[in-house]
């Protein structure tokens, strides 16, 4: 027995080697990409179904690996966060988003909000403000058609830094949505202390309904709760009609998700747009 519990400890620390590595070889990797700009974003669209039409994009970034080819975020956001090049990843999506939505409206697409995702570190490093004011003003972007996604965990990890980093780009103009939202655990009474304008219902409970009592009254409830907090709401990741259907019904027509639309590269998404007719 001793044996076996020695063998499996070394097999563990292959395992935890071969790990390290691989971020490290990652990290490298992540650099390159920054010099070569090997990053592209990919927008899905948010769509009001009650009136069939795309109300924004919601930016999603991947890495256009020279050889590897395209790599989503799962794969690299979270060793960029842990070895410290989240920033500058952040920095590039936000220029790229805001170049991009103001392409859209010089381009007649009327004014189209472009929605960023922002890491929890972003958010605690300080430089998120000039970081949004250094796109918005190289783009030339109308503030109010920026949305920043900060995930509730994001907020939750330090309050304090998140209202006033928060307070302070809501000056800006900017809008603030929880992406996530539901899946945080957390107390609700921080949504009276944040300037938020959104509330994005997780994916995870839009999955089963309808048909699971559990989770369509989670989601009853937080669609209820935004209207009487004079939040919007928005529910991700809606592949099916009965999803759709269910949300719709309870008063949340704003959604997004496979059944709507995938995230697609700039010129297929302009397609989606053109087209006009969405469900
Ligand atoms: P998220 O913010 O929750 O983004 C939604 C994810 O769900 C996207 O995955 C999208 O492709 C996927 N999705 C959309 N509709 C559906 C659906 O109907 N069904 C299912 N099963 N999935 C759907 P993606 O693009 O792989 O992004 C994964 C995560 O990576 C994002 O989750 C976000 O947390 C992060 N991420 C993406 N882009 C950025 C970025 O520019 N910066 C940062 N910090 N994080 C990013
Ligand atoms: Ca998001
Ligand atoms: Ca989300
Ligand atoms: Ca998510």
């Amino acid at each position: 027995a001793k044996n076996r519990g020695r063998n499996n400890y070394q097999f563990f620390t292959a395992e935890l080697n071969a790990k390290a590595f691989e971020t490290l070889a990652t990290e490298a990797a992540l650099r390159k990409a920054l010099e070569h700009q090997e990053f592209v974003l990919h927008y899905q669209a948010q769509v009001d179904v009650a009136n069939s039409r795309i109300t924004g994009a919601e930016a999603l970034v991947r890495w256009q690996h020279p050889k590897l080819g395209l790599i989503g975020p799962d794969k690299f956001i979270p060793v960029a966060e842990e070895r410290g090049l989240i920033n500058r990843i952040g920095d590039w999506v936000l220029h790229a988003a805001c170049r991009q939505a103001k392409a859209w409206e010089d381009a007649g697409h009327l004014q189209l909000p472009v929605a960023v995702n922002i890491s929890a570190r972003q958010l605690r490093e300080g430089t998120l403000r000039d970081s949004v004011l250094g796109a918005l003003a190289a783009s030339g972007l109308d503030p109010h058609l920026l949305v920043l996604e900060i995930t509730e965990t994001a907020v939750m990890e330090d309050m304090d830094t998140a209202v006033a980093v928060l307070e302070d780009l809501c000056k800006l103009g900017v809008a603030i949505e929880i992406d996530d939202f539901g899946t945080g655990y957390s107390s609700l009474a921080y949504l009276k202390r944040l300037p938020i304008h959104r509330l994005k219902i997780d994916r995870s409970f839009v999955r089963d309904v309808p048909g699971t009592s559990d989770d369509e009254a989670i989601i009853r409830a937080i669609v209820s709760m935004a209207h009487s907090l004079k939040l919007d709401v928005i529910a991700e990741g809606v592949e099916t009609a009965d999803q759709a259907g269910f949300l719709r019904g309870l008063g949340c027509p704003d959604m997004q998700g496979f059944w709507l639309a995938r995230p697609e590269p700039p010129v297929e998404f302009e397609r989606l747009l053109a087209r006009g007719d969405i469900v």
